[in-house]
């Protein structure tokens, strides 16, 4: 398997060159020369191995797809060592529980720190400290964050072999959960520095760091931000455990009101023992999207051919992709007209990874898709593809559709799946709810991904429902435990002091 910039760089690439990387060269994004395809034998196949085997077993099969150059033995012990119920709180990892009717949510944010950024991460860190052992390397992972992404990257990254991490984030500016959540871990490897700032301070000293190529070769600095392909590619596993969960004659059952079979009169699946055709059913995913890089996984998984009738990508008030896939219009957007919401952690000006989709609907035109992000971006901060018949391919040969969901909807939506069906659902995850309601189609089974736990958005819980969001007994007493970390004016200078010491 090779891979290839979406800025039509030529020179072939293998996953272990590209997995301690970020851009590409010419500043595009990887991917795979072509998408491997999945029958509905094998898809039959896997079906089987996710329910002797396990999740692991799966990610492998799917994994082994793209990787060729870590034996598979080692590929296969890897996932195993990554998709433990010791770390992902169940055997399933990702179990399916039913809201109502057709529609489901898949449980991503069972992992350390709840919230579905553990599922990649946990394997890049065991990737990472796998391949860097190979090659006798170190890595110094320097990255900012206002929360989720931080702190899945240092519980990834915690004691493993080789690798460093130094985490900036605002000072006194996330929760009492998420900063206890980083601040308290004592591994000797994981360096919390609080920024005298906003997160935009902390994002400029990452990139005044990266963008000193002396330093930034001299003290080996990486980073684990969403563009990375083999995050993404660890993403594309659970949208086919959700698939082949959904299908089933009967789902595994998690809280108690949950009923264990589609409701009375539901239109029957075809993947029963018995009943000829196994993957005819199509299944839909509604997505809560910031950066673009969780459903851009489910378009992979998509490319791969596994049933899907739509990705629907849900933003928060912050509604770059919803824009876009409305009106054909892609409009970055300023920080002034970056809104600060309670779903914080889709709080975006730009989507990342969406380059990755734009590739593949211009037909693989790297010299258009580098002319639309590089130059045109640049120039104007936005491109117009309405007119370009290619547009509506989005949503009839891609399957995508979009929705928008406030502070309003969010908070009337964990009221309305409280009262009626007694779940408690995040902030984030009840945006995926109000979008994918608006988009549910007959017989369809309508997956939403479940991005994170209440509990790491108290505040807006409170308000929506009047009580505290259950705790994991794991998590109890957590904000009283000793802090470490280091507060530091926004100074690019002292930052580099500060990793030079580290790595002495
Ligand atoms: C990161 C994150 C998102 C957005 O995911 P993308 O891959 O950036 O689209 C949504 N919800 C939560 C809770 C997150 O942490």
């Amino acid at each position: 398997m090779k891979y290839t910039s979406t800025r039509g760089d030529q020179s072939p690439k293998r996953f272990c060159d590209i997995l301690l990387e970020g851009l590409a060269p010419d500043g595009g994004l990887y991917l795979p020369e072509a998408y491997p395809q999945v029958s509905d034998a094998t898809l039959t196949e896997w079906r089987r191995v996710y329910h002797d085997d396990g999740y692991a077993a799966l990610a492998f099969e799917v994994l082994s797809l793209y990787i060729d150059d870590i034996p598979a033995a080692d590929l296969r012990a890897l996932c195993e060592k990554t998709y433990t119920e010791a770390i992902f709180g169940t055997g399933e990892i990702v179990p399916l529980r039913h809201v109502e009717d057709d529609l489901w949510l898949e449980a991503l944010s069972n992992g350390p720190t709840l919230a579905f950024k553990d599922m990649a991460m946990q394997l890049l860190g065991n990737l990472f400290e796998y391949e860097l052992g190979r090659r006798g390397e170190q890595l110094n992972i320097l990255g900012a964050t206002s929360g989720d992404t931080g702190s899945a990257a240092e519980y990834a990254m915690r004691g493993k072999q080789g690798v460093r991490v130094f985490m900036t984030s605002p000072h006194g500016r996330m929760s009492a959960f998420q900063q206890a959540q980083m601040f308290s871990l004592m591994d000797d490897n994981i360096h919390n520095i609080a920024i005298e700032g906003v997160f935009d301070d902390c994002q400029d000293i990452v990139k005044a760091v990266s963008n000193d190529l002396d330093f930034k070769r001299r003290y080996k600095i990486g980073t684990v931000n969403s563009i990375n392909w083999a995050r993404l590619l660890a993403q594309v596993v659970y949208y086919f455990a959700g698939y082949i969960q959904a299908t089933e004659p009967s789902t595994p059952t998690l809280g108690a009101e949950a009923p264990a079979l589609p409701p009375e009169g539901a239109p029957t699946t075809l993947g029963r023992p018995g009943g000829g055709l196994v993957n005819t059913q199509k299944v839909s995913f509604t997505v809560p999207s910031g950066n673009f890089g969780n459903v851009c996984a489910g378009h992979v998984a998509r490319m791969m051919g596994l049933p899907i009738a739509q990705l629907v990508v849900a933003t928060n008030e912050n509604d770059v992709l919803d824009e876009f896939f409305r009106t054909g219009v892609y409009r970055v957007r300023g920080s002034a007209d970056t809104h600060e919401t309670s779903s914080p952690s889709m709080d975006i000006s730009k989507a990342s990874n969406f380059e990755r989709f734009v590739f593949d609907l211009l037909g693989r035109d790297a010299a258009r898709t580098a002319d639309l992000f590089g130059p045109q971006l640049a120039q104007t901060g936005r491109f117009d593809l309405s007119a370009d018949p290619a547009f509506a391919q989005a949503a009839s040969r891609y399957g995508f559709a979009s929705g928008k969901s406030t502070h309003a909807d969010r908070l009337a939506t964990i009221r309305d799946v409280f009262e009626r069906h007694g779940m408690m659902i995040d902030t984030h995850t009840a945006d995926g709810v109000k979008v994918a309601r608006e988009h549910l189609q007959p017989g369809v089974p309508m997956v939403v991904l479940e991005t994170a736990l209440p509990i790491k958005f108290a505040d807006t819980i409170v308000e929506a429902l009047g009580q505290q969001p259950e705790r994991p007994p794991k998590f109890e007493g957590i904000e009283a435990l000793p802090k470490r970390v280091v507060v530091m004016p926004a100074d690019v200078a002292q930052v580099k002091a500060f990793v030079v010491e580290k790595c002495q």
